[in-house]
């Protein structure tokens, strides 16, 4: 009993507690769109280290819910129909940066796109040349090469001719220690395609299920290595 007790103390605070499903399609009541704790807390670390050096990390987009991604998903889709797309071709064109609503990571509330508020800039913000060159965050972007590990944040959609699904996206950086078990149960978890079709998402009853397991396989499961519990 002891040692039970003692096997508690030591690893009860460090287990991270097991996301109910709900969490993890975004459904899950988040009124205030919190960040999940510990990686609120990281963050926290983070932007302060960043500050000494001058730059002021700030979350354009953190928590979102399922409600939120579906208005940009059905946004979009209406977009498309109306050009005349048929709905594979509208899937293909919603996909390359937007994610079909309960399975974005920013459900999670581990995943954040990052922006630095010192900098100097105007119009829309998460555009990869603006993170490149002497666009005005790639001081933000030199600092997290450097030193966003040491926090655990990773990049997600990493610069790599390797990896399929997403574009690549420079601002879009995740909390390793939590996000990584969230990955694991998402994909032990959830029964994805019939979870897709239960909802009320445009086009999702004429999307082939072929489309949506490619989607599965490049778009959920081919993130960076460093966020994969089964790459350790
Ligand atoms: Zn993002």
């Amino acid at each position: 009993m002891r040692y039970l007790l003692l096997a508690f103390l030591l690893f009860g605070t460090i287990v991270t507690a097991q996301p109910t499903a709900d969490v993890l399609t975004g459904k899950s009541a988040n009124a205030n769109n919190s960040l999940e704790s510990d990686t609120q807390t990281a963050l926290k670390k983070m932007q302060t280290a960043a500050l000494k050096d001058g730059i002021k990390i700030e979350v354009a987009s953190g928590y979102r819910s399922f409600d939120r991604q579906r208005q940009i998903w059905n946004g979009k889709y209406k977009k498309y129909e109306a050009q005349g797309l048929q709905p594979d071709a509208i899937f293909d064109k919603i996909v390359e940066y937007s994610t079909v609503p309960g399975t974005s990571r920013h459900h999670w509330g581990t995943d954040m796109d990052l922006i630095d508020g010192n900098a100097d800039y105007s119009g829309s913000v998460l555009v990869t040349d603006k993170f490149h060159g002497d666009g005005p965050f790639c001081k933000l972007k030199d600092w997290m090469d450097e030193n966003s590990s040491k926090f655990g944040f990773e990049l997600v959609y990493t610069m790599n001719e390797n990896r399929a699904g997403f574009e690549y996206e420079p601002w879009h950086y995740s909390y390793a220690p939590v996000s990584k078990v969230y990955l694991r149960d998402y994909l032990t978890q959830i029964d994805f395609i019939s979870f897709l079709r239960s909802q009320e998402i445009m086009g999702m009853d004429q999307i082939s299920n072929e489309r949506l397991t490619r989607y599965y396989k490049e778009h959920i499961q081919g993130v960076n290595p460093e966020l994969q519990l089964e790459k350790e």
